[in-house]
């Protein structure tokens, strides 16, 4: 688990340097590399040493860095904003390090975490955006390969994008109204069109392109609605584009099986809203959701309507798309990762199997209730796949109609409870064991059930006998009508 709140104990800050003077005793390599690092700011350096290595001046003289070649004496540092004790020997740092203290100057000493004041970074540098990583000093190495990383992901311009922002902000906060649209103003300007002009070095391109997305905000914000899919439950399983979406969205409303760690990969000041629609406990309708996603989207939102798995399967996707074309609304669908796939996956199940099974269904099996079988169970019959969502409470009549229709009572069958998250609880059995599961008061996760020849080709490792699940289960009856 990752341990996203423990503490630091050297807290990141940037610097100023604008004419500040930082100071390193030393001479050798270490005193180079620090004075790489440093030759990236503004800041004036000077290189204190009686010995200077030669390729170290060579290269500071183009840079007009100060090099003094006296011994070192504590009056040296006065007047410095930073110091760097590099000298190689332990009692001469330690030395430079009490010098500086009792001056009230921040001071680093090379390869010494004990003795320093304040940590240098792996910088990744795009001034003026600027990436700093710190290890504490447990690990330079570690910070070398993440610095590597993070400057492969952000290109070479993006300082460049970044002074232009600058240069426009004044204009924009005049012409661009506060809250949603310049943030979406900034949005488009850091990750669309600008970004990509920049980028190959188009500047008046990039600046026609400002201008119009200025002009496009000034006009009435168009609402939008995303029907977008969240997947099963794993964060991971969240799609680039869905993500993209909620981070651009001013409200997120989603379903109550969507888990908190999903819906918090969006935006964090998005206004969000939960429409409920868990069994059982309906915190809005259906025409409610409907009427909330029209009218936030006529008031220039853009909205994200975040459902479980792929929107479109047993979504009521069919009723929100419908209000949303009726009131003109421009909308669009993310899908997602469907339940049965995710169940599939944990069972490492093949839906669809060469010479066993070629077709799928999904269903709730709700439409078992009714007294003529419905399409579906002939299809079944014939080898289909069967993949029955919200069927925890029809697993009884799913398996008695089935078997009774003919469909063979050994036929296999996979239960999936939060497929996908890392509490899932896998269990297999046959048509006939199926029925118990309504009975079965731990599930209290959404619940997936795969039925058909396919599921023989799963792998049962991790997976509980839904026939020894029963025998508990009518025991526990058993022993409650006994007690009573
Ligand atoms: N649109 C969703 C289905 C919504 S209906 C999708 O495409 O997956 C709700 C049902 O989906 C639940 O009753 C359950 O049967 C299934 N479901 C959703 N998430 C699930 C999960 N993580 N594990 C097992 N079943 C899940």
């Amino acid at each position: 688990m990752s341990d996203i709140n423990a503490t630091l104990s050297a807290f990141p800050i940037f610097i100023k340097t604008d004419g500040k003077r930082a100071t390193i005793i030393g001479g050798g390599e270490e005193a180079y590399a620090k004075a790489r690092l440093l030759a990236q700011s503004s800041a004036q350096l000077r290189v204190i040493s009686e010995h200077i290595d030669s390729d170290f001046e060579r290269w500071g003289n183009d840079k007009n860095i100060e090099f003094l070649h006296v011994p070192y004496h504590r009056e040296l540092l006065a007047g410095s904003a930073l110091v760097f004790a590099a000298t190689g020997s332990e009692t001469a740092d330690r030395q430079v390090a009490e010098d500086a203290r009792a001056l009230n100057i921040l001071v680093n000493v090379v390869d010494r975490p004990e003795l320093c004041d304040f940590y240098t970074p792996a910088l990744v540098n795009r001034a003026p955006v600027a990436v700093a990583i710190g290890t504490e000093g447990a690990g330079p190495v570690l910070a070398q390969q993440i610095r590597a990383r993070v400057d492969q992901m952000l290109p070479p311009s993006l300082g460049k994008l970044a002074s232009l922002a600058a240069y426009y902000r004044e204009a924009v906060e005049l012409r661009v109204p506060r809250g949603a649209q310049r943030r979406r103003f900034w949005s488009s300007f850091f990750g669309g069109k600008v970004a990509r002009l920049v980028e190959q070095n188009s500047l008046p391109d990039a600046a026609l392109e400002i201008e119009n997305l200025i002009r496009a905000q000034q006009a009435e914000p168009q609402g939008h609605v995303a029907l977008v899919g969240a997947g099963p439950g794993a964060e991971d399983l969240l799609t680039l584009r869905a993500q993209r979406l909620m981070m651009e969205a001013d409200v997120i409303v989603h379903d109550a099986l969507v888990p908190e760690t999903v819906v918090s990969m969006g935006r964090r000041d998005a206004e969000r809203v939960a429409a409920g629609k868990r069994k059982g406990c309906h915190s809005k309708t259906q025409d409610e959701i409907n009427d909330l996603l029209v009218e936030l989207a006529q008031s220039g939102k853009r909205v994200v309507r975040l459902k479980c798995g792929d929107p479109l399967v047993f979504g009521r996707a069919g009723e929100e798309l419908a209000a949303l074309r009726d009131a003109g609304i421009s909308h669009e669908i993310v899908p997602g990762i469907t339940a049965a796939c995710a169940a599939a996956a944990d069972f490492s199940l093949p839906l669809t199997l060469r010479g066993v099974a070629s077709s799928m269904v999904f269903t709730t099996g709700h439409d078992l209730k009714g007294n003529s079988l419905p399409d579906w169970a002939r299809l079944a019959i014939d080898g289909a796949t069967v993949a029955v969502y919200m069927g925890k409470s029809t697993a009884a009549e799913v398996s008695s109609r089935l078997a009774e229709a003919g469909l063979s009572p050994d036929t296999a069958v996979a239960v999936v409870e939060n497929a996908s998250l890392p509490n899932s609880r896998l269990m297999h059995g046959t048509l006939a064991d199926l029925a118990v599961l309504s009975e079965f008061d731990d599930l209290t996760g959404p619940v997936l059930t795969i039925i058909g020849d396919a599921v023989a080709g799963a792998d049962f490792e991790g997976s509980e006998p839904l026939a020894s699940r029963r025998h508990t289960a009518l025991n526990a009856v058993i022993q409650q009508e006994a007690a009573q």
